[in-house]
């Protein structure tokens, strides 16, 4: 048993802003030792991320109270047993997806995701069952088997991604969900070749990480959809050949042969759509609320020979895809440095809510 320090999510849909409603209180937990096969990190860093905020705000109901963060990386600090392929001090990425390692999709090419580790994740728990977090005595639930907003985390072996220790961890942090997402959408689905045009809907730190893997790509021309004239210029300093608002692509006619939906809303993804040429393809990688329904051609599906296709974490397989962007970071074709628009404390949880909930902000990592 160890004293953590640790973001909990209290309640859901509290009133904005957050940092008067203070949904998420900072506190001491008690988390059990690792079992086997699970792993105690040391944070180090943890990007604050949509998926976090949808958890806030409501539109994904979870378990409460719950130690939300996701995208997260650290030091290893304890195995528990049956562990022989890590080491101590080893940093690591800790990803959302855990596996049980012998069902058909852990057997598969990993790209779908394991009903069990699913299951796990919808329960607040981790693979092993049940929470290793505690208050008072109370349960305190896991956050996609991560809960990473804390000093330490519990985690299952199959979540954790080994990088280089010359990789920092708010890199490895950021590469471990945003750019496994948007760049996943480029390099697992959207198949370019050079004299490709791609679009990308939404400039968040998905849209941005797509758009930053695009450009990686030889000849490749970007542009960036946004309606948020202030996300214009910080596509345009990533290197995006242009940025429009989603009325000025379609006033000018702008096409992608790929467009990437980063927004997760419906209209997003209409724009995507309406903003995809003829033979190209569209791919969806936010998620809207998930009643929700968009209108679209099935006529320009067909006369057009489009397609549209939907890519969960960018069909990555992180384990696999981890290693493969760690390696463009290094060679300088990766500015995953742009994605990052600020480093803050675990104490200014609220309020970076607030922020990312209004736009203002890409990745804001908390350092620890
Ligand atoms: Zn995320
Ligand atoms: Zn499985």
């Amino acid at each position: 048993m160890r004293e953590i320090t640790a973001a909990v999510l209290e309640r859901a849909a509290a009133a904005r802003p957050y940092s008067t409603s203070r949904p998420i209180s900072v506190c001491q937990l008690e988390l059990e030792s690792p079992g086997p096969g699970e792993v105690l990190v040391k944070i180090e860093a943890a990007s604050v991320c949509h998926s976090d905020l949808s958890t806030v705000d409501g539109s994904r109901i979870r378990p409460l109270p719950m130690v939300i963060g996701h995208e997260v990386a650290g030091r290893v600090l304890e195995l528990g047993d049956g562990i022989d392929d890590l080491r101590v001090e080893d940093r690591v990425v800790i990803t959302f997806m855990p596996r049980c390692g012998s069902c058909s999709a852990c057997s598969g090419t990993g790209q779908e995701p394991c009903a069990a580790g699913k299951g796990a994740n919808g329960r607040g728990e981790l693979m092993g069952g049940g929470t290793r977090l505690r208050r008072a005595g109370e349960p305190v639930m896991h956050h996609l088997g991560v809960s990473g907003f804390a000093t330490h985390a519990v985690v299952d072996r199959s979540c954790l991604v080994p990088v280089p220790s010359d990789v920092p961890a708010d890199v490895a942090a950021v590469i471990g969900c945003a750019v496994l997402t948007g760049g996943g959408a480029i390099l697992n689905v959207a198949r370019l070749v050079p004299g490709m045009r791609v679009a990308v809907v939404g400039v968040g730190g998905v849209g941005l990480a797509a758009i930053i893997t695009a450009l990686s790509q030889p000849g490749i021309e970007v542009a960036a959809i946004d309606a948020d004239r202030g996300k214009h210029e910080v596509a345009l300093r990533a290197g995006a050949n242009v940025a429009v608002t989603p009325s000025e692509a379609i006033k000018t006619g702008l096409k992608g042969d790929v467009v990437i939906e980063a927004v997760g809303t419906v209209r997003g993804f209409e724009t995507a759509v309406a903003s995809t040429a003829a033979g190209g393809v569209t791919v969806a990688v936010g998620l809207p609320e998930p009643s929700q329904a968009a209108q679209i051609s099935p006529f320009s599906l067909v006369a057009d020979g489009r397609s549209i296709v939907g890519s969960y974490l960018g069909s990555s397989v992180p384990a696999r895809d981890i290693p493969i962007f760690v390696e463009m970071w290094r060679e300088g074709r990766l500015n995953v440095e742009a994605l990052i628009t600020s480093r803050i404390a675990l104490s200014a949880i609220n309020e970076a809510m607030d922020d990312l909930a209004d736009g203002k902000a890409l990745r804001q990592v908390i350092m620890f």
